[in-house]
């Protein structure tokens, strides 16, 4: 019989980094399994994604609280019903949410060794949950698999034995990279009369920015600054736009003439917006990665980031919320004179083929 893998998705960063598992664990011998834990559960930020990747997944646990505290609960009891019963060799666990970490929790319970997909990422940044969720999973982790250099350096300074660490390029890359066609395909451009090099995509998600009545004030008041520049596009999280409508902004977002929001996107359209900007300006991990992998600008709105290799040698910048310093950075991408950046190493489409490898050396040897 060959060995089972079991990857636990819960959150839209997951699906996206999980897309060639299917195929390259198959290739190296094992059976693989998906379960989805029902973090993100509704069309735009769930479904759309599993259906654009074909993507179904095995198992899906129906999580009945709605407190991190109460999903995580759920999470655990519902896994270990399904890892008792299935009997993984390993479970896999993707990226830095609280699904991540209540799985990894519940395999090592179970006695079921972890491996961490995106393993090392360091923000430093003791605010952020995720910064939780990675190091407790890191911690416990049998196999680390690791996106950029950054990350053997933290896991080494954290005393993990370097025996378990492989440097492994980015499983995000992969499915950029896998589906290209696809993303060429989407008509998103036209559907929005969008010009290539010309609009601004604008993402904003994280707790830290939009929970912050002042924060979501000051964000307000540098769209409009920068709806001077070029037209901005803005898929809304639906985080930020239960923060909109509580702090009372949407409607004045909604009657910004040069700002068009949308709902969030598919994996397609998004990709090809993010393709043919002039530059993104984020709050998000993934896309900080994404434009590093396209060349192409990337203004981060956050005080640090736990991906550096996007500072250097990527296309990305770290910038305060601060109009001037923005506006200056926004005509200097304007006019050509932003650095362009350069592809990390191994951030090439095979990230998922060198883990079915480590695996395959491990478990089937
Ligand atoms: N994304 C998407 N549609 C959108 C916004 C983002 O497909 O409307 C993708 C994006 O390209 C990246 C992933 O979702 O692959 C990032 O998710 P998010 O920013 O929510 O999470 P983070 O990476 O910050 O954890």
């Amino acid at each position: 019989m060959r060995p089972l893998l079991i990857t636990i998705v819960g959150t839209r960063p997951n699906f996206i980094k999980v897309t060639q598992f299917n195929r390259v664990f198959e290739e190296a011998g094992f059976r693989h399994e998906l379960i989805h834990t029902g973090q993100h559960y509704d069309l735009n930020m769930a479904g759309v994604f599993f259906r654009q990747f074909d993507l179904e997944p095995d198992h899906r646990l129906e999580l009945k609280h709605t407190s991190p505290t109460g999903q995580m609960a759920d999470i655990l009891l519902g896994l270990e019903t399904l890892f008792l019963e299935h009997k993984p060799a390993m479970v896999l666990v993707p990226g830095d949410v609280n699904s991540t970490l209540a799985a990894a929790l519940t395999a090592n319970k179970c006695g079921i060794p972890i491996g961490h997909i995106e393993s090392g990422l360091r923000s430093e940044d003791k605010g952020m949950p995720e910064e939780h969720n990675r190091i407790l999973t890191d911690h416990i982790s049998e196999l680390l698999f690791v996106t950029e250099k950054s990350g053997l350096t933290n896991l080494e300074r954290e005393n993990i034995p370097m025996d378990r660490v492989h440097l492994v390029g980015n499983t995000m890359i992969d499915t950029l990279v896998g589906f290209e066609e696809r993303i060429d395909a989407s008509s998103v451009l036209n559907d929005h009369a969008l010009t290539p090099s010309t609009y601004i995509l604008m993402t904003m998600h994280r707790p830290a920015t939009v929970d912050d009545r002042d924060a979501m004030v000051k964000l307000t008041a540098l769209i409009r600054e920068m709806t001077s520049v070029g037209r901005i596009i803005f898929p809304i999280h639906p985080r930020t736009r239960k923060q909109l409508q509580t702090f009372g902004l949407l409607d004045e977002w909604e009657g910004m003439d040069a700002l068009t929001l949308t709902e969030p996107m598919g994996y397609f359209a998004f990709q090809k917006l993010i393709k043919h900007a002039m530059v993104v300006v984020t709050d998000s991990g993934g896309i900080q990665e994404e434009t590093t992998f396209r060349q192409v600008p990337c203004l981060t709105l956050r005080p640090n980031t736990e991906r550096p290799s996007t500072l250097d040698p990527g296309s990305n910048t770290l910038v305060p919320f601060d109009i001037p310093i923005i506006s200056d950075y926004l005509q200097q991408i304007r006019k050509g004179q932003y650095k362009k950046g350069a592809v990390p190493p191994l951030w090439d489409g095979r990230a998922s083929e060198r883990i079915a490898s480590v695996l395959r050396n491990r478990l089937v040897g």
